[in-house]
């Protein structure tokens, strides 16, 4: 039995109060429960957040998407305007965990899901700096399938283990936050931090920042954008590797706009900066986006168990960006 207390603050201002307290934030506790159960968290007092009021609207305008934190993974799945205008989004949530928790779970709290390091979320294993700050990382020399090969450090090489995020990246989907001195943004790329040596920092939050929602930009780009996971089996299962991508070509024939984010083999949501490089402003013929993908892995520091991945996300890339141009002719 755990003992811990329950707060339902009704306000922000109590929100930010209850966790700058130490309180730990609730959704819709799919993650937190877990966890808990795991004996990985052990919340002294859990801060109910997904009834406050004025954080479940979805909006859209001529120009731009807002996502309230407390809406859920389900009902922004199903809603036909985020569906028409952001498919990549509509995309990744329906590859993402199961209905049940799709019911439950928050956007908030999906954006701050943490890592399925199986070192990580077994106790029994003492060496992880994520979860002790300083004990080591039994991942390394361990079993690293599952483990990143980009954004990793010699103190971390744990995978973001997110759909919607990575989606959210590639449309360059900005977070709302609010914090006792006021509202501010943040690019949500922004929020996640690559482990360097501080593993346990994982997001870029001060103590009383409470998540209030998204804005997500209605470019041509992500209007085409779509999400393509690989996994092991066809549902319930994390990202072997995903990609979100988004192009546009201009009246020449040439690259205007591409994004690119990879999931299931970075540390954080990653946007492959190196590919939207070398193709924009080129034509992309099939010669320019082998190239391009190729630098997807130019950085990449693999593991002993997922080399393969040097090789997969290149070709997912060059399959994923021929199937857009496809779509568009
Ligand atoms: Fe912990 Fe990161 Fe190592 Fe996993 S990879 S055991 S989360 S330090």
């Amino acid at each position: 039995m755990m003992d811990f207390s329950y707060h339902r603050p009704a306000d922000l201002a109590a929100a930010g109060a209850a966790v700058a307290a130490g309180g730990t934030p609730l959704g819709g506790g799919t993650g937190l429960l877990d966890l808990a159960r795991l004996g990985v968290a052990r919340p002294r007092a859990v801060v109910d957040l997904s009834r406050l009021p004025g954080l479940d609207a979805i909006e859209l305008t001529d120009t731009e998407a807002r996502i309230g934190a407390t809406v859920t993974m389900s009902r922004l799945a199903a809603h036909p305007a985020i569906r028409a205008a952001l498919p990549a989004i509509g995309q990744a949530l329906l590859a993402s965990a199961s209905p049940q928790i799709r019911n439950m779970a928050t956007i908030g709290g999906n954006l701050l899901q943490r890592t399925r390091c199986a070192y990580f979320r077994d106790p029994s294993f003492d060496a992880c700096n994520r979860r002790n700050p300083g004990s080591g990382c039994a991942a390394i020399g361990g079993v690293t399938r599952g483990h990143a090969l980009l954004g990793t450090s010699a103190h971390c090489i744990a995978t973001h283990p997110g759909d919607l995020a990575v989606a959210l990246v590639a449309c360059d989907a900005v977070l709302e936050c609010w914090s006792p001195e006021g509202q501010r943004a943040l690019p949500l790329h922004d929020l996640y931090r690559l482990p360097g040596a501080t593993p346990d920092r994982e997001f870029a939050l001060a103590p009383a920042d409470i998540i209030t929602g998204l804005r997500i930009p209605l470019t041509p780009a992500a209007r085409r954008a779509r999400y393509v996971k690989l996994r092991d089996r066809a549902s319930y299962e994390f990202a072997a590797a995903s990609l979100a991508a988004g192009i546009t070509l201009d009246a020449d024939g040439r690259v205007a706009d591409l994004r690119v984010a990879l999931g299931g083999v970075a540390t954080i949501p990653w946007r492959a900066r190196a590919v939207e490089a070398a193709l924009i402003g080129e034509r992309p013929t099939p010669a320019a986006i082998a190239a391009a993908a190729a630098l997807a892995v130019r950085e990449a520091e693999p593991q002993p168990d997922n080399r393969h991945k040097l090789a997969l996300v290149p070709a997912l890339i060059e399959r994923t960006l021929e199937e857009l141009l496809g779509d568009a002719a």
